[in-house]
């Protein structure tokens, strides 16, 4: 029987390590999504959408459909189903492969201020500035609700929900994003702070671009840590050499 290897997707990096898996044959693939999305784009192989129910439901999903290795290449913020991942994996005694994207690294002119969650940056934001570009997804924006003096230009895929601070405007977008669009979006609304997460890749860095030539401040929610003992690869072409050296013979 060919081996089976489950992909919690969800990512650039996990479509294409479920496209490297599928061309070569003998592997079945099944990419799992959240389901937060409506219309996620195409996944090779099969797929299947929804919670497991925590650590001990995703292990039972393992079990059931006879699964051989996990691949984790969910987003570098999805710290909950990373260490679901983890616990099933020790729970099951499968293999498990975490793909993690490097972080972003500030060069000499950028002004970034760390920040360790969503609410730390809040907490910084009065002292930086007053028009916020928030580039931090549509979930979380409780986090800045009370900051009722700011305004906020929230850029996400789908339209969020309140609670969110009361002046936001919307703008709907799905990466990539270019240097030049960036600026555009920066200069025509008049921001003059940017919030993002340490998301990684090249696919949502023209922000930072953008904001380092205006001399912007940025701050960068720092992300969460990866489950004891689980050591990531950097990028695509690590994670399918792993699991081809593990599903080897099998
Ligand atoms: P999370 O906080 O780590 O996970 C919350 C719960 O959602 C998990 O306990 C699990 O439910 C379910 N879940 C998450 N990823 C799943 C997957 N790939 N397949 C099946 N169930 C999943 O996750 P999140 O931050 O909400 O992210 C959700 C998804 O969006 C992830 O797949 C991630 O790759 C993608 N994403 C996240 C971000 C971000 O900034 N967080 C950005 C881009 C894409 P059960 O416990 O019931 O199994």
């Amino acid at each position: 029987m060919s081996p089976h290897v489950l992909v919690l997707g969800g990512t650039t990096e996990a479509r294409a390590l479920a496209d490297g898996l599928t061309t070569r044959t003998g592997i079945r693939v099944t990419t799992s999504l959240a389901g937060r999305v409506t219309r996620p784009g195409p996944v090779a192989g099969e797929v299947r959408v929804g919670g497991f129910g925590g650590a001990e439901g995703l292990a039972g999903w393992l079990r059931e459909q006879r699964v051989d290795a996990v691949a984790d290449a969910t987003h570098p913020f999805a710290g909950t189903i990373t260490a679901n991942a983890a616990r099933a994996a020790a729970l099951t005694g499968l293999p498990l492969v975490v793909l993690r994207r490097p972080g972003w690294e500030p060069g000499p002119r950028d002004r970034w201020h760390p920040a360790a969650s969503l609410e730390a940056a809040a907490d910084l934001l009065p002292g930086l500035g007053q028009r916020v570009f928030l580039t931090t997804g549509r979930l979380g924006l409780a986090a800045f609700a009370h900051l009722t003096e700011l305004e906020f230009l929230v850029r996400s895929v789908e339209p969020p929900e309140p609670p969110m601070p009361p002046r936001t405007r919307v703008l709907l977008a799905r990466g990539p994003f270019t240097v030049t669009g960036e600026t555009a979006v920066l200069r025509d609304h008049r921001v003059d702070v940017l919030v993002t997460k340490d998301s990684g890749g090249a696919a949502t860095a023209a922000k930072l671009t953008a904001a380092r030539a205006l001399g912007l401040p940025v701050v960068v929610v720092r992300r969460p840590p990866l489950p004891d003992g689980v050591r990531a690869v950097p990028d695509v072409a690590a994670a399918l050499r792993r699991l081809h050296e593990l599903l080897r013979g099998r």
